[in-house]
C-alpha cells in the first residue's frame, strides 16, 4: 500500500484542489480523505503540499504504430502526466488492412503514424489489438475502430460506392473491432477514401459501433468555410446511427472565418445538446494543425490523378492541373491554401522542415506549386505540414466550452520538426487554463466518461490507481515551434495501475 500524505487532492470531478490524503492498495485507490488516515501498515510519501490528480487521458492520440515500434515509447506521454492513450483516429489506423491494399494504406498513413516495418500487416482490428497486448508498455493503452481504414481494406481508395459486398466486409471489420474492445470508432470524413463516403455510410458503421455501446468521434468534412455544415453532418450521422458523437479538434480555420465562424458551430452543436443529443467535442491548445501534405490537393485533381495522385503531380500535365487549382475557392472542400495562403503552411518533414511552402519555394526560385508537386512526387506524398490556421480567441472559447475535454492530436510522422503538441499538450493546457479543477477535469473524467472508462478519470475509492503528485509552478511544457522536440517537465511521481510506470504497468483498455 502507498499513503499519500500532505497532498492538495485535485480528485478530476472539476473540484477545487483540498488538503487531504490518499491511499492506494495494489492497483486500486483505497480511500481519498479531507482528514489524516492515521498510521497504516504502508509506505509513506509526504507530497508536501503538492497537487495529486488523476493520471491525464489523451482521446486523440495517433501513435498506432509509435506503440508498436518505438522502443522508447511512453517517455514523451508520461512526461506530459499522460497515463492513458487512445489511438486509431480520424479514420486513420494499420487495421484492418487488405493485402492487395497495404502499400497504398501505409504510405497514406506515414506522415501522421510514422514509419511502420516492412512486414507490419494486420488483416483484422484485433490482430493489432493482439499485438499491442503482447508488448509490455508503460503505460495504458486504447484503441478506436477506424473508419478509414476499415473503408479502405474494404473496397480501395478509389471514388467508389459502396455496394453490398463491400458493406458486409466493412461491416465484418467493424464487429471484429468492436468485439475485440475498441473504445468506439472515428472517422477522417475529410481524407480520402472517406471524402467519398456519404453521411448514410457512416451512419452505417456508426449503428454497428454503437450496437456495443461505441461512440462516433469526427475528423469532420471540413473545419473553414463549411465547418456548420459538417458539424451538422455528424450530428445527423448521431442520430441516424442512434450513437454518442464526438467533435474531433473542434476549430475553425482560415483567415476570413475567425472569430464568427466557430460561434455558428458552436450554437448548431448546443442547440442538438439542448434536444438531448449526446453531442461533445475536444480540442488542443495550439493556433497550429498538423497534417499531411495530401490533405491539400483540390478534390478535382485528385480525380484526374486516378490510382497513383503522387506519380501524377511529377508529371507536367499534373503540374499544371494543380497550379489552376491550389489556390481556387470550392464550395464543398476547404482549401487551405487558398484560406490561410503558402507563408501559413509550414513543412514539418523533408530536409526544408522548419520552412513556410512561401519561404522555401523563394530560396529555392520556384513557385509554391511546383515545390509541392516535387515534395509530392520525390517522397511519395510522405511530407507533414503544419497550419497555423487559427486564432487564439477562437481556441481559448472551445476549451472554455464545458463539453469540451482536452486533447493532442499528436502525430508520430518522422519530421524533424513535429508539432509540439506531441511534447507538450497537457502542461502547456494547465499553465495557460483560468480553473485548476476545470482544467483537470478536461484531462480526466470528461475524457473518461466519453471514452467509457468507468473506472478511471477520478480519484475515488475503487478506481484505478492512475495518479500524479506534482507541483503546478514546476510542472511545464518546453516544446515550442522552433524546437519541439523538447520533453515536458516538473513531475514528481507517477503511478499506472498502482505501480511506477515500468514497461508491463499499463494495460490495453478493452470495452467491458
Ligand atoms: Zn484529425
Amino acid at each position: 500500500m502507498i499513503h499519500i500524505k500532505n497532498a492538495r487532492i485535485c480528485d478530476g470531478t472539476g473540484a477545487q484542489p483540498y488538503p487531504g490524503e490518499l491511499l492506494i492498495d495494489g492497483e486500486k485507490i483505497a480511500a481519498v480523505s479531507h482528514s489524516p488516515l492515521g498510521d497504516l501498515d504502508a509506505e509513506v510519501w509526504d507530497a508536501q503540499g503538492q497537487a495529486v490528480t488523476p493520471g491525464f487521458i489523451d482521446a486523440h492520440r495517433h501513435c498506432d504504430l509509435a506503440a508498436l515500434y518505438d522502443p522508447g515509447f511512453g517517455q514523451i506521454e508520461l512526461a506530459q502526466g499522460i497515463t492513458t492513450a487512445v489511438m486509431g483516429n480520424c479514420g486513420l489506423a494499420p487495421a484492418p488492412c487488405a493485402p492487395e491494399h497495404r502499400k497504398e494504406l501505409y504510405d497514406f498513413l506515414e506522415p501522421c503514424l510514422g514509419k511502420a516495418p516492412e512486414d507490419s500487416f494486420f488483416p483484422k482490428v484485433s490482430d493489432f489489438m493482439g499485438a499491442l497486448e503482447a508488448k509490455p508498455h508503460p503505460l495504458n493503452l486504447g484503441v478506436l475502430a477506424a473508419t478509414g481504414a476499415v473503408t479502405t481494406a474494404a473496397k480501395g481508395y478509389g471514388n467508389v460506392p459502396f455496394d453490398t459486398d463491400s458493406r458486409k466486409q466493412a461491416e465484418a471489420y467493424l464487429r471484429d473491432a468492436m468485439e475485440a474492445g475498441a473504445l468506439g470508432l472515428s472517422c477522417g470524413i475529410m481524407y480520402t477514401p472517406e471524402c467519398y463516403s456519404t453521411t448514410e455510410d457512416f451512419a452505417f458503421m456508426a449503428g454497428i459501433a454503437g450496437e456495443y455501446g461505441g461512440y462516433l468521434t469526427s475528423h469532420i468534412r471540413g473545419e473553414g468555410n463549411t465547418l456548420t455544415e459538417s458539424v451538422e453532418e455528424v450530428l445527423e450521422i448521431g442520430r441516424r446511427a442512434g450513437v454518442g458523437v464526438n467533435i474531433s479538434h473542434f476549430k475553425v480555420t482560415g483567415l476570413r472565418n475567425h472569430g464568427w465562424g466557430i460561434e455558428r458551430a458552436i450554437e448548431a452543436l448546443e442547440k442538438a445538446r439542448s434536444q438531448g443529443q449526446d453531442a461533445t467535442a475536444d480540442c488542443y491548445p495550439y493556433t497550429g494543425g498538423s497534417t499531411t501534405i495530401l490533405s491539400l490537393v483540390p478534390p478535382t485533381v485528385l480525380e484526374a490523378a486516378g490510382n497513383d495522385v503522387n506519380a501524377f503531380l511529377g508529371t507536367p500535365q499534373g503540374e499544371k492541373l494543380l497550379a489552376g487549382e491550389i489556390e481556387k475557392e470550392f464550395a464543398d472542400w476547404d482549401n487551405m491554401v487558398s484560406s490561410i495562403g503558402w507563408g501559413r503552411i509550414v513543412l514539418s518533414s523533408t530536409e526544408l522542415a522548419g520552412q513556410s511552402f512561401a519561404q522555401a519555394a523563394q530560396s529555392l526560385g520556384v513557385s509554391e506549386s511546383r515545390l509541392f508537386c516535387q515534395l509530392c512526387a520525390e517522397n511519395q506524398g510522405k511530407v507533414g505540414v503544419i497550419l497555423m490556421s487559427m486564432a487564439q480567441e477562437d481556441v481559448e472559447r472551445v476549451l472554455a466550452l464545458p463539453y469540451v475535454s482536452l486533447i493532442s492530436d499528436a502525430l508520430y510522422g518522422s519530421g524533424d520538426k513535429p508539432h509540439p503538441r506531441l511534447y507538450g499538450t497537457f502542461p502547456k493546457f494547465l499553465r495557460e487554463y483560468p480553473d485548476f479543477g476545470e482544467a483537470v477535469k478536461k484531462m480526466t473524467s470528461l475524457p473518461a466518461k466519453r471514452l467509457g472508462l468507468r473506472d478511471r478519470g477520478i480519484l475515488a475509492p475503487g478506481m484505478a490507481a492512475d495518479v500524479l503528485v506534482f507541483d503546478p509552478a514546476a510542472f511545464t511544457d518546453r516544446a515550442t515551434w522552433e524546437d519541439p522536440k523538447q520533453l515536458s517537465q516538473g513531475l514528481t511521481k507517477i503511478l499506472v495501475n498502482g505501480q511506477e510506470p515500468v514497461p508491463g504497468a499499463g494495460r490495453l483498455l478493452r470495452k467491458k
